[in-house]
């Protein structure tokens, strides 16, 4: 039998309701063993998720005011799931603790991560698993960073004895036992942390949607999902904006090639997308799997005649960026011209002292910002056919009228960046997406 980690996000796990499909999942396969979870989120569209009602509790403690309304608030989301399960647990206990910390002088971390201990406590009740606290086996330093190390040996010793076991997600603890908790939507880091203690064959992610879609649904909302996706493919869509899964979620499954599969928990015959190393025998290779953007880019182009033969033009540049502290998105370099891609609002602080010691350093004869740029990422690592599927993109940007502004490939497969201005952002990503090919069918 397969063992499967499966994690169930804030709106899988919102209410009642949601717990039911949830025991339906875990009970329709016996490999699904270990399971994570968030604290409850959005049941509709203007409600508040658990945790930012934490966050509420802990500003107003804070800040000296009462926090009773807002704890109200989060005792009644987990007393009516225990109600309509007909559990008993011991909630107001729960509560008076939580009180207590408020009234004292309290810790951030540990009151926004109490959303994802009550709701484990609750599930593991609910399914007849036992609980794991992660405050013994996700381990932080004093700092706030995960010791993924001691944390694979830890969590591993914990859950190996066990047959089953409901985890809660986003937080652990240091030495000293201070909660801390990843950044928001770091459930998914504990599943895939679990995933990667115990060896597991599978880490089922479910969420409300059946996969990652191949292009952001508020642009393109006939958006469909993807199939198979790469660990890196997967990467650089989430980099650019594809938000489907905490990006540190990756590493500690795609290290040990463990495949991540994205489900839908309102959908749950729908086999989502999975996200692995290489492509299983027989699969298409589609040299395309998604579009994603960030809008906020600036253009700076340096030129000067002669560049190309002159060494160290361009590490001249890289050094004024390191001494800033100035992150770039990309260098590209041409016969006398050097063009980087820095995120506007980074460059901001930066942009006069930093063109006066590119005037007084290298002499250009043109120096040049562009702003209110978009990059774009055409992704797709697998396919064999790049040159084709390039063809086709620029054809699309070029029939919707659209101009390139900048672009950029390198020699890998193909994940071709492109910007264009941001008016024209969502108009080049629809254009882009009428060339992604699911089902091979170009080729
Ligand atoms: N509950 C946390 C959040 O809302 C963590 C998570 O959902 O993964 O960000």
């Amino acid at each position: 039998m397969s063992t499967i980690v499966a994690k169930f996000g804030g709106t899988s796990a919102a209410d009642a309701g949601q717990f039911k499909k949830i025991r339906e999942i875990v009970r329709s396969d016996p490999g699904r063993r270990f399971i994570v979870v968030s604290a409850p989120g959005k049941r509709f569209k203007d409600d508040i998720k658990v945790t930012d009602l934490l966050q509420k509790c802990y500003d107003e403690a804070a800040e000296g005011l009462s926090f009773e309304e807002s704890l109200e608030l989060v005792r009644r989301r987990f007393q009516e799931i225990i109600n309509d399960l007909e559990l008993s647990f011991p909630l107001d206990g729960e509560i008076g603790i939580l009180r207590a910390h408020l009234q004292g002088s309290p810790f951030r971390e540990y009151v926004i991560s109490r959303g994802e201990y009550l709701c484990a406590r609750i599930m593991a009740e609910y399914l007849g698993y036992t609980f794991v606290d992660p405050e013994w086996c996700i381990c932080f330093d004093e700092d706030g960073r995960l010791n993924p190390a001691l944390t694979r040996r830890m969590l591993g010793a914990s859950l190996k004895p066990l047959q089953n076991a409901v985890i809660a997600g986003f937080y652990g603890a240091d030495m000293a036992g201070h909660i801390h908790t990843f950044t928001r939507g770091g459930s998914d880091v504990t599943g895939s942390l679990t995933a990667a203690a115990i060896g597991a064959d599978k880490y089922e992610n479910w969420t409300d949607v059946s996969g990652l879609l191949a292009a952001d649904p508020r642009i393109v909302k006939e958006a469909q999902p993807v199939k198979y996706v790469s660990y890196r493919e997967l990467r650089t869509l989430s980099y650019m904006g594809a938000s489907v899964l905490h990006t540190d979620a990756v590493l500690p499954v795609s290290d040990l090639d463990i495949p991540i599969n994205i489900r839908n928990t309102n959908e749950p015959d729908n086999a989502g997308s999975t996200i692995v190393r290489k492509l299983p025998k027989g699969e298409i290779k589609i040299p395309i799997v998604g579009v994603a953007g960030r809008p906020g880019m600036s253009v700076v182009q340096i030129e000067k005649l002669m560049v190309s033969d002159e060494s160290g033009f361009t590490a001249i540049i890289l050094d004024m960026l390191k001494t800033r502290q100035l992150p770039f998105e990309q260098c590209l370099t041409g016969i006398d011209t050097v063009t980087l891609i820095i995120r506007s609002d980074l460059l901001e602080p930066f942009k006069e002292d930093f063109f006066a010691e590119i005037r007084e350093r290298l002499h250009p004869d043109f120096l040049g910002l562009k702003e209110n740029l978009s990059m774009i990422a055409v992704v797709g690592e697998q396919g064999t056919d790049t040159s084709d599927a390039n063809v086709r993109v620029l054809q699309a940007l070029t029939n919707a009228g659209i101009s390139i502004s900048t672009i950029n490939q390198g020699a890998g497969k193909l994940n071709l960046l492109i910007g264009v201005h941001e008016d024209k952002y969502k108009e080049a990503i629809r254009a882009i997406y009428t060339t992604i090919d699911p089902e091979g069918a170009l080729l």
